[in-house]
């Protein structure tokens, strides 16, 4: 059976792109916890859109449960409401038989995860990454050059070449 995955806000903060083939699910606590004008709120948008991102609230039965044993491992002060709605989410998905795996970083989040008994990643191990490209740049005289090494002497001033990371991009792997 293919997972449920219920993601945190720091999934998509960390640049979590959902699959089309997947299902993904968040909350609208964790929609309210992006910054509005930010590109993480305007990708999960697009994802709305696209249906590859669905929207859930989870029932307040679930959140008492989530609740109580948050406060039972002392991590009640330590969570957002977003948190708490994330795993809430979770464990209604377990409730009804499907397999959920949560996307957090939050190590409170994922404490009370494994508690559960809820499959939990952080976006490291979710196999989506970011990939540095890099550039090698003239501090000197700022021009960048494709084919010299860092240490290397600008061609132009003289000057000690540097690295520095031009671009982020995403890989799934
Ligand atoms: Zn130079």
């Amino acid at each position: 059976m293919k997972p449920v995955i219920v993601l945190d806000t720091s999934a998509f903060i960390a640049g979590y792109e959902a699959s089309s083939d997947g299902e993904n699910y968040t909350t609208p606590s964790v929609m309210g916890e992006l910054e509005e004008s930010g590109l993480p709120h305007l990708r999960l948008e697009a994802a709305i859109e696209t249906g590859r991102i669905k929207i859930m609230e989870p029932e307040e039965r679930y959140i008492n449960q989530v609740r109580m044993i948050a406060a039972e491992l002392g991590e009640i002060g330590k969570l957002s409401e977003a948190d708490m709605d994330v795993l809430s989410l979770g464990l209604q998905f377990k409730d009804l038989g499907r397999k959920p795996l949560i996307i957090s970083d939050d190590y409170s989040l994922q404490n009370i995860a494994d508690r559960i008994g809820l499959d939990y990643r952080g976006m490291t191990t979710q196999g989506i990454k970011h990939r540095i490209r890099w550039e090698i740049y003239c501090p000197g005289c700022r021009e960048v050059f494709q084919n010299l090494r860092p240490n290397a002497l600008c061609p132009i001033c003289g000057t000690k070449l540097k690295r520095r990371p031009a671009e982020k991009e995403s890989i799934r792997r």
